[in-house]
């Protein structure tokens, strides 16, 4: 079942989500533990793009995240499979490949 998938996608992404948040705090302790800025500091730039790598995982998870989670509202809600923008049904094709969608292919293709 689809919704079997999403709630298993969505407790995967926390998970995820978790582990990342954890490193991110242990590279912000790191960071500021040598209370310099990056550009004198030997470490400064390592830190600093594992930091902004790191960031942007951060932010791909969370936007993961809250998509599988309005899913999962939009299932409870009785809306899921239907387009938030036309109302029409989105395709299974679409909703296998991609169980967070809810836009229909026409509507992504406008909006993207
Ligand atoms: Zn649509």
């Amino acid at each position: 079942m689809l919704h079997d998938a999403l709630d298993a996608q969505h407790r995967e992404l926390l998970a995820q989500l978790g582990t990342l948040d954890q490193s991110l705090h242990d590279l912000r302790d790191a960071r500021s533990g040598g209370d310099a800025d990056d550009e004198h500091d030997p470490e400064g730039p390592t830190l600093s793009s594992e930091w902004s790598r790191m960031s942007g995982l951060d932010a791909s998870f969370r936007g993961q995240v809250t998509a599988t989670a309005a899913a999962l509202e939009r299932i409870a809600g009785g809306t899921y499979g239907t387009c938030s923008r036309c109302g029409r049904p989105i395709g299974f094709d679409r909703l296998e490949a991609r169980p967070a969608a809810d836009l229909c292919i026409d509507c992504a293709r406008l909006t993207a």
